[in-house]
């Protein structure tokens, strides 16, 4: 008997050298957790866990090379997961890979394979083993949260009211397309918006009505320019705006012309303005090849002015 017992002794009173084979094997097998062993020189499984069977479908014994493990793995995984494990393996340092493992069925499981290199009494390497886990259920959840964040990230440049994109968005475009509009020298063109008399509109037909009303007038004016990077945005109020790369001024000019006709067609009824009896916008409208000397400031305060002109000469016009 041991005069000087186990630490393991002293703390739980358990000998874990003294634990049999089968107890072993039976822990092992107990798990969730899959445990493997790969012997290095021969590249052939030496054992691996009966799970195996209840998370892929491919029998125990069906596993007998690396082969096996490696044709059983998702082709876009296949190839940079074996590189990674054999150049780890090969400098004999323990490692860990996520991939997808194939099913019998032919579906997908997402499968964190977490490898230690065994070494013999010279060093060399000897085999591997390791316990293979499935992580479909985190995986399941990440992608879930991925997905979540990228909708918050796309409402988060969205106006609540309209739908459109918002002031954040507009802001990001606008200087994103200002620089490069001055990069290539390209026009860059703007069209500032805003409702005749909408003060009066909320007033007659109720500021619920209103919004029903903004609704109304951005989808209108929201679909008259169509170019992947033309941008709708709401200014905020009941002002929108329309931001068109490359685009000159002739164009930008037809297109101002569009959105009028637009909101002429959709006659949302304003019996509360001044003026005649449907919904009209003025709107101010510039273009502009960016130089060293000029600001987005100055480009947009311009067009305001604009905008202040058209509403000076009577509304429901365009000045440019
Ligand atoms: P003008 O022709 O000179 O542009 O006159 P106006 O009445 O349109 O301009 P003003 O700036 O005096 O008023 C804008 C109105 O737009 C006042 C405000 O109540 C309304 N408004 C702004 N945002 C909203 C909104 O989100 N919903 C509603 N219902 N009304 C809004
Ligand atoms: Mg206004
Ligand atoms: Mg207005």
């Amino acid at each position: 008997m041991s005069t000087t017992p186990h630490l393991e002794e002293v703390t739980t009173g358990v000998d874990f050298d003294a634990i049999d084979p089968a107890t072993y094997k039976t822990l092992l097998e107990s798990t969730r957790a899959i445990p493997w062993r790969i012997d290095w020189k021969t590249l052939r499984f030496t054992y691996i866990g009966p799970q195996i069977e209840a998370l892929l479908g491919w029998r125990q014994d069906s596993w007998t090379s690396v082969e096996d493990w490696a044709t059983r793995m998702h082709p876009e995984d296949r190839d940079w997961v074996v590189d990674f494990c054999v150049a780890q393996s090969s400098a004999g340092t323990d490692h860990e890979a996520d991939y997808r493992a194939l099913t019998r069925d032919g579906d997908y499981v997402w499968i964190r394979d977490v490898v230690h290199v065994v070494r013999d009494d010279q060093g060399e390497v000897e085999a591997l083993v390791g316990f293979m886990f499935d992580i479909s259920e985190r995986k399941a959840s990440e992608e879930r949260l991925v997905a979540l964040q990228r909708q918050l990230e796309a409402y988060s440049y969205l106006d609540g009211l309209t739908g459109v994109a918002n002031r954040r968005r507009l802001d990001d475009v606008l200087a994103h397309e200002w620089e490069q509009a001055r990069r290539a020298t390209q026009p860059l063109s703007v069209i500032m918006i805003d409702i005749d008399h909408f003060k009066e509109y909320n007033d007659h037909y109720g500021h619920l009505a209103g919004d029903e009303a903004l609704r109304q007038v951005a989808a209108c004016l929201g679909g008259v320019a169509r170019r992947p990077r033309d941008l709708f945005a709401r200014l905020g109020g009941e002002e929108f705006i329309w931001v068109l790369p490359e685009t000159p001024e002739a164009a930008v000019q037809r297109i101002a012309e569009r959105c009028r006709q637009a909101l002429f067609k959709a006659q949302i009824a304003h019996a509360g303005s001044p003026q005649g009896g449907a919904l009209t916008i003025s709107q101010g409208v510039g273009t502009l090849v960016p130089g060293h000397a000029d600001t987005l400031e100055e480009f947009l305060g311009e067009i305001d002015r604009r905008l202040y002109r058209a509403k000076q000469q009577g509304r429901d016009r365009i000045a440019g």
